[in-house]
């Protein structure tokens, strides 16, 4: 283990399972939210979480549920969360002020030794950290969403960032069970995004040209892509689908520029075309039905990663 403890700040859906990844893999963990009351609720909630992946037999590490609750402890105040911190992890909304606003209370209070770790999704480290006194010290830490069933987090250094961060974090990453991977330089929507989006520009414009209905679109993803997708990525893929790299390349590469050139510019997520996916996913999804669909939904992945954990 490298550090003693962990400190995090914000304790929605992706501060909780931090919280909890980090209790699991034996860490005391001090947390904090400007909201006194999401500290229970977020201890309360966790430990339903607990007794949920006990159940399902998908509890990390080697604690029992209640040591492992024991190990996360709330404050009310910010400098004594970040005070003394080894790693501290911001968990807070996708607002840059926000955000800002809470390492400003962290930075003052950290040694320079401290690594100071943001959850976002999208905002690029570079611009939360540029005030930082410890700006060399500031790393984005990117989950996916379920962080229990989706493993992969991505690792974005500051332009500015220590030559310790990066490996320290990473070791981090792995020491709780999560898959790090890492970006040698930051880049706006990190890769997940970026890929995701490319996914989306490509669906909506399919859809928009009337050549598949939505519900069959979604299906080249779960019933074809994602089957792939879910033990080996793109660049695998090719390699096996062909006698190796420039196999694929002597049978395929043509036919891929041709697809490439053919794609079409952005699309806006509005208007008429939103409107018409949204009604039509909706005859199958009404909207008082989607947390039956997400429960749904969670225990496939569930039982999805628990058959890769056993592999
Ligand atoms: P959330 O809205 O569920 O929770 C945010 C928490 O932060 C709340 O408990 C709120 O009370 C607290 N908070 C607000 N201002 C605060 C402050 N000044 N100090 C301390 N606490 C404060 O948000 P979330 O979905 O957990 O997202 C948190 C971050 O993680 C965001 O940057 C988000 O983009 C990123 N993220 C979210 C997901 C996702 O799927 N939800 C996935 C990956 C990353």
């Amino acid at each position: 283990r490298q550090w003693r403890d962990i400190r995090l700040a914000g304790l929605g859906l992706i501060g909780r399972s931090f919280a909890m990844l980090f209790a699991a893999a034996g860490y005391q963990v001090k947390i904090y939210d400007i909201e006194a009351s999401q500290i229970t609720h977020a201890l309360s909630d966790i430990w339903q979480q607990l007794i949920e992946l006990q159940k399902i037999g998908l509890l990390r590490g080697s604690l029992s549920i209640e040591e492992q609750h024991k190990r996360i402890e709330g404050t009310n105040d910010i400098t004594e969360c970040a005070k003394g911190a080894f790693f501290v992890i911001e968990c807070v909304p996708e607002r840059i002020e926000l955000k800002t606003g809470v390492h400003a209370k962290i930075d003052p209070v950290v040694s320079d030794t401290t690594i100071i770790a943001s959850s976002a999704s999208a905002l690029i480290p570079s611009k939360i950290s540029q005030n930082l006194k410890h700006r060399n010290r500031f790393i984005v830490v990117h989950p996916t969403n379920p962080p229990f069933y989706a493993p992969l987090v991505e690792l974005v250094p500051s332009p500015w960032a220590d030559s310790d961060v990066v490996p320290k974090t990473k070791a981090l990453v792995e020491e709780i069970g999560q898959s790090p991977v890492v970006l040698k330089k930051e880049k706006e929507g990190f890769v997940l995004n970026r890929i995701q989006y490319s996914i989306i520009k490509e669906c909506f414009n399919l859809v928009k040209d009337d050549i598949i209905s939505v519900e069959d679109v979604d299906k080249v993803m779960s019933e074809g892509l994602g089957r792939r997708y879910a033990f080996i990525g793109q660049m695998e893929t090719d390699y096996l689908n062909a006698d190796g790299m420039r196999d694929h390349s002597k049978k395929f590469a043509e036919m891929s520029y041709r697809l490439q050139k053919s794609f079409k510019p952005p699309i806006k997520m509005e208007g008429e075309i939103l409107d018409k996916i949204h009604k039509d996913i909706e005859k199958r999804i009404p909207l008082d039905k989607l947390q039956e669909r997400r429960r749904w939904r969670d225990k496939r992945l569930a039982a999805l990663e628990k058959m890769i954990r056993t592999m």
